[in-house]
């Protein structure tokens, strides 16, 4: 008969080993890893998206740990336009939707470890409840409550030097239910109204949920962008990536440290 304890431990390994994928091994570190975030907070009490906020103790251990092993910080465009010249262990900081913790929370630790970020802004994100374009019944608001980021605000994040500004439409609209017309309309003027506002040129555009239909990227094309991140877990060789279709790694704040280590190797985590 096995012992209990034999057991157990043979559970947890493999319990571990789905969880983690330790035994994958390292995705090349000449390929640059895009980090997903939205929110730099603290967890609250029974919400839903408790994944979207890295508490801001653990975002700095990993910007330490970044630092520490000698990771290189670009914004989006910065990777695209240096493509294969760019050094072994390069990485893109992205925060997605405009929350008011990244200029609170996330800046003053990016200025701390000289790192960069691309922000893509939703422009009309005060008082919009978008999850709910997803899944009706994620209706609660919560998303609707969290403080977002004021232009004023945006313009600090720009003055820092550090921030490079991306679009995420105007309405953070699911793609995947509208016609053709009204996402160029999203994609165009986003766009306009962003570096009119800003007086910054917006290259990059995030897909809002991630969602689109194949067709679509070339509209992203067409309405000016030079890169385009999706919600795809994963890490691109500039050999090979299609720049409007980038995968990333994403940061969740229910992440311990070691699956944040484990992501940057191989660019997902485990399927538990
Ligand atoms: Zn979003």
């Amino acid at each position: 008969m096995i012992p209990a304890a034999l057991l157990l431990s043979f559970i947890g390994l493999v319990w571990f080993s789905l969880r983690y994928h330790w035994w994958r091994p390292a995705v090349d570190y000449h390929h640059p890893r895009i980090l997903m975030y939205h929110m730099i907070a603290a967890p609250r009490p029974g919400a839903r998206f408790n994944g979207l906020r890295v508490p801001p103790h653990r975002f700095e251990r990993q910007l330490r740990w970044l630092s520490q092993r000698g990771w290189r910080s670009f914004t989006v465009s910065e990777l695209l336009a240096r493509g294969s010249t760019l050094p072994d262990k390069s990485f893109a900081i992205t925060f997605d939707d405009g929350y008011a913790d990244n200029l609170l929370r996330a800046l003053p630790l990016l200025q701390k470890y000289g790192f960069k970020a691309t922000l893509y802004l939703v422009v009309d994100r005060f008082e919009r409840d978008w999850s709910m374009q997803r899944k009706q019944h994620h209706s609660g608001g919560e998303l609707k409550r969290e403080a977002k980021l004021s232009d004023e605000q945006v313009d600090e994040l720009l003055a820092s030097g550090c921030i490079e500004l991306g679009s995420h439409s105007v309405t953070h609209a699911n793609f995947q239910r509208m016609e053709r017309e009204s996402v160029c309309r999203e994609l165009m003027q986003s766009r306009k109204m962003l570096e009119e506002r800003f007086a910054v040129p917006v290259l990059s555009f995030a897909y809002p949920f991630g969602l689109y239909h194949p067709y679509q990227v070339e509209l992203v094309k067409q309405a000016g962008y030079s890169s385009a991140v999706t919600t795809r877990e994963g890490i691109d060789s500039t050999a090979s990536w299609q720049p409007l279709e980038l995968r990333r790694i994403k940061i969740s704040g229910k992440d311990n440290w070691l699956a944040f280590a484990l992501r940057m190797r191989v660019g997902r985590r485990g399927c538990l």
